[in-house]
C-alpha cells in the first residue's frame, strides 16, 4: 500500500510520497525516498525557487503547488504556479497539484504550458472535469474527504490513486489501510495494490 500523498511526521517510510508547503520544510525530507518541494499560499511563506530547483536536481519531486481561492492574490499564485511547474518539467519530476475551487484554471495553465506529469491531490470537483485532467496525462488522487462529494460515485470509476494528506506514522497508516479497504469493496479493485503501482510507475 503507498500514500500518494502524505507530509513528513513522526516515522520515516518509503511507501509514501511525502510534500510540502514551504521551502523551510525541504532539508527535513531527505530521510524520505519518494519526497517533493512544494510552495503554497496557505504557509504564509514567500517561495524560493533556486532551493526548489536546487532540490529538484537532487532528486525531489514538485509539490505542493497551485491555487487556492481561499487565500488572496489569484494573480500572484499563478505566477507561483507556473514558475513551480517550470521547475517539475525541466528536471521531469512529478508537480503534485493542490486547488481549492479553481479547477477550471488549473486545467487551462496545465494546457497551455502543456504539463503532463502531475497528481491532483485531494481530489473533490466532477467526474468530466477529472477526465479532462486524466486525458492530459493527469493522475487522480482521493483522500477520504471524496466521500463527502457529489460526484464521489462517479469519480470511483476512475483509475484513481489513494492518500490521506496526513503526517506520516501510525494514524496515517490506519487511515490508510481503512479508506482502501472501503474503496476496494465499493470499487471491486484492491484500489491499495494499484495505487502502489501507479505511483511507482511515475516516481520511479
Ligand atoms: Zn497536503
Amino acid at each position: 500500500m503507498f500514500d500518494a500523498h502524505a507530509h513528513p511526521g513522526a516515522s520515516i517510510k518509503d511507501n509514501a510520497l511525502v510534500c510540502s508547503v514551504s521551502g523551510s520544510e525541504y532539508a527535513a525530507l531527505a530521510s524520505y525516498k519518494y519526497r517533493a518541494a512544494g510552495t503554497l499560499a496557505l504557509s504564509g511563506d514567500s517561495p524560493d525557487f533556486t532551493l526548489m530547483e536546487r532540490y529538484a536536481s537532487s532528486g525531489f519531486h514538485i509539490g505542493e503547488i497551485g491555487l487556492d481561492r481561499r487565500y488572496p492574490d489569484e494573480d500572484k499564485q499563478e505566477m507561483i504556479f507556473r514558475q513551480a511547474l517550470e521547475i517539475a518539467r525541466r528536471y521531469d519530476r512529478l508537480a503534485i497539484i493542490h486547488t481549492v475551487r479553481e479547477y477550471g484554471k488549473t486545467l487551462s495553465i496545465l494546457k497551455d504550458m502543456k504539463i503532463g506529469k502531475f497528481l491532483l491531490h485531494g481530489y473533490t470537483g466532477s467526474a468530466d472535469m477529472a477526465r479532462l485532467f486524466i486525458r492530459l496525462g493527469g493522475i487522480i488522487s482521493l483522500g477520504p474527504g471524496a466521500e463527502r462529494t457529489r460526484s464521489f460515485k462517479a469519480l470511483l470509476t476512475l483509475p484513481f490513486v489513494t492518500e490521506t494528506d496526513m503526517a506520516v506514522g501510525e494514524e496515517e497508516e490506519n487511515v490508510l489501510i481503512g479508506w482502501n479497504r472501503k474503496l476496494s469493496l465499493l470499487t471491486g479493485t484492491d484500489t491499495g495494490e494499484r495505487s502502489e503501482r501507479i505511483m511507482k510507475e511515475v516516481l520511479a
